[in-house]
């Protein structure tokens, strides 16, 4: 395994629109196997292949709580339809087969550090995909573990968090990103696709 590099936007990578995984052989095994060690040791809850420069539809997710104290990390916190989800979840060629109602989420992205944007999502949805061996499995999932599915997948298509807020504000932060690159400083981002301490957990719908 290794920690490869996660690319951030304006990286023209990031716009990119995947393709589909036809070969289920140790490559993918592997691709999935680095980005799950990328995704924890930065610390994020997904992660989407083209975040890592590969042009493939496959994703990572582990929305499960990791550290005690994190209040948005409670076992408690996560749905039934969450729990019921075995993680870490290997998606390869996922679809959303059917969504209904909406959720709004503060998100941010390890592809847009430092930033966090509230992004209205389906508050449920129906997920059909493929695993590393190539089978076929579908699922139902709502809460934190859905907007996660919907922020990942939005990465195959080469679309980013901040092009679903106002057109006004996505200017707005692209430009000063394009201007100034990020913050130096080092941010805490314990919590990235997710959300800045005690700010959605009680404006969240889904809790
Ligand atoms: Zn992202």
């Amino acid at each position: 395994m290794a920690i490869r590099e996660i690319l951030k936007f304006p990286d023209p990578r990031l716009r990119e629109v995947s393709e589909e995984v036809r070969v289920f052989d140790k490559n993918v095994k592997m691709l999935t196997e680095d980005m799950l060690e990328t995704m924890y040791e930065a610390h994020g809850i997904g992660l989407a292949a083209p975040q890592v420069g590969v042009t493939q539809r496959v994703l990572v997710i582990d929305t499960r709580p990791k550290e005690e104290g994190t209040h948005r990390y409670t076992y408690e916190g996560m749905t039934e339809l969450e729990k019921k989800v075995k993680q870490p979840l290997v998606l390869v060629n996922p679809v959303i087969v059917s969504g209904e109602g909406q959720q709004t989420f503060d998100e941010g992205c390890l592809s847009v550090p430092s930033y966090y944007e509230t992004v209205e999502r389906y508050l449920r949805v129906v997920v059909r995909a493929q695993d590393i061996q190539g089978e076929e499995f579908e699922f139902e999932t709502d809460g934190l573990l859905a907007v996660c599915i919907q922020h990942e997948m939005d990465h195959l298509e080469g679309k980013l968090f901040i092009d679903r807020i106002s057109f006004l504000k996505s200017q707005k932060i692209k430009k000063q990103i394009k201007k100034n690159g990020y913050p130096k400083k080092k941010v805490n981002r314990k919590d990235t696709l997710s959300k800045e301490p005690a700010s959605s957990s009680s404006k969240d719908p889904v809790r």
